[in-house]
């Protein structure tokens, strides 16, 4: 559907309208719809990190933090790179706190990249991607993951890089598609940013949602430690999206780069989840196992229910969705179901058509969100199962 234009916004953000994450929800609440649209757990965070938050909040941190951020999270940071991939950041220089990763990219993009410079991002694209560099005056490369198993394809990543080019954003595990970019695979990134001098800009938010293999920051790679923004936060690995506590790990020149514009987007803000996540990062390994071992067993659930069902699915090897090809259940446009299915079906999904810019190669699939419990899964899944039976 194309937006109508607004006349109050600037030419370069036209056609952005409303999130697509935030109008399938709004659909499903004003049906009464099974959401498995916008991925957000139906779960709260460990109940030490909600007792720290509290504990915080009674113990007076309730005004601005430092701009980087509470010293005791970024050396919770600095932590847990070391503890799960033996990289070592300095929390002073190198960590910085930010409103959720969405502002970390923001902050990033914006501080390094010159207005016309090419920025390359996988294609399906999660769309704050697009905007951002649309609001950096920047030119967004896209190279595609293509279905139905969408492996990248890193001779098309390298015919991308141009002399223009800036930054690379990976983002691993993917959203939506669930691919999770493989140590070799990494190595060519590596080598090509390398070579050609390029920047990566990492969104590693699922990175403890990882069910097949396990997750390997780029900035692991040779020559990557000075060239990459390593992007989390807390929202899918502690199930509290709301508190929006990211960070940006980076070696000191990238750093105050982007500490330079996050102190102007939001300054500082959440002090008492600050230091609540402080607290989380810091759990037991039980805690990281037990969120990757329930998503794994959701994941399973999803993809074994369909499979079932005769349908063809991809079983995705990290991250919070599963793609589901509506053809299959005798569907021809994956956008169009997604309206239609909060009020026919009573369940709501997300169309990969939003996340690309020619909708051709992934025009039925829709992404299901797995961050569900069992019940609440089957229950989506026999709605959605009833379009069989059912047109728009
Ligand atoms: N990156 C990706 C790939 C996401 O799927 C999401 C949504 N959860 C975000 C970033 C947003 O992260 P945050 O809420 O920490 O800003
Ligand atoms: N990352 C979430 C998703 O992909 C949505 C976050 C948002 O609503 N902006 O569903």
């Amino acid at each position: 559907m194309i937006p109508r234009p607004e006349p109050q916004l600037i030419a370069r953000l036209q056609g952005f309208g409303t999130t697509i994450f935030s109008e399938m929800t709004a659909l499903a609440i004003a049906h009464d719809a099974v959401n498995l649209g916008q991925g957000f757990p139906d779960e709260d965070p460990p109940a030490a990190m909600v007792e720290a938050a509290a504990q915080a909040m009674r113990a007076g941190h309730n005004q601005y933090a430092p701009g980087p951020g509470v010293p005791a999270l970024r050396q919770a940071v600095a932590d847990h790179q070391k503890r799960f991939h033996g990289l070592d950041h300095d929390p002073d220089t190198e960590v910085t706190v930010t409103f959720g990763a969405t502002e970390a990219m923001a902050a990033s993009l914006l501080a390094l990249c010159e207005v016309g410079d090419e920025v390359i991002v996988l294609e399906p694209t999660y769309d704050a991607y697009t905007a951002i560099i649309t609001l950096a005056g920047a030119v967004e490369v896209r190279v595609p993951l293509r279905p139905p198993h969408f492996t990248l394809d890193l001779d098309a990543l390298a015919a991308a890089i141009t002399p223009r080019t800036r930054a690379m954003v990976l983002n691993t595990p993917h959203n939506p598609t669930g691919t999770v970019l493989l140590p070799d695979e990494l190595d060519t990134i590596a080598a090509l940013c390398v070579e050609n001098d390029v920047i990566a800009l990492t969104d590693e938010v699922y990175e403890h949602l990882v069910y097949d293999g396990r997750h390997v920051p780029l900035a692991t790679r040779p020559g990557m430690r000075e060239r990459t923004v390593t992007i989390s936060s807390a929202g899918k690995t502690f199930s509290c999206t709301g508190w929006k506590t990211g960070w940006a790990c980076a070696a000191p020149p990238l750093t105050r780069a982007l500490r330079t514009t996050k102190q102007f987007l939001s300054f500082a803000g959440g002090t008492p989840l600050q230091h609540a996540v402080a607290v989380g990062l810091g759990a037991e390994d039980a805690v990281y196992d037990g969120v990757r071992e329930r998503h794994r067993r959701r994941r399973d659930l999803v993809v074994d229910r369909l499979l079932a069902a005769d349908l063809p699915v991809h079983r995705p090897a990290g991250g919070y969705f599963v793609t589901l090809d509506v053809a299959a259940l005798g569907h021809d446009d994956g956008e169009t179901f997604c309206r239609w299915a909060p009020e026919a079906l009573g369940v709501a999904a997300v169309p990969v058509s939003a996340f690309v810019r020619d909708p051709g190669p992934v025009r039925t699939l829709v992404r299901l969100a797995i961050c569900k419990p069992d019940a609440v899964l089957e229950e989506g899944l026999d709605r959605l199962l009833r379009a069989r039976e059912h047109r728009p």
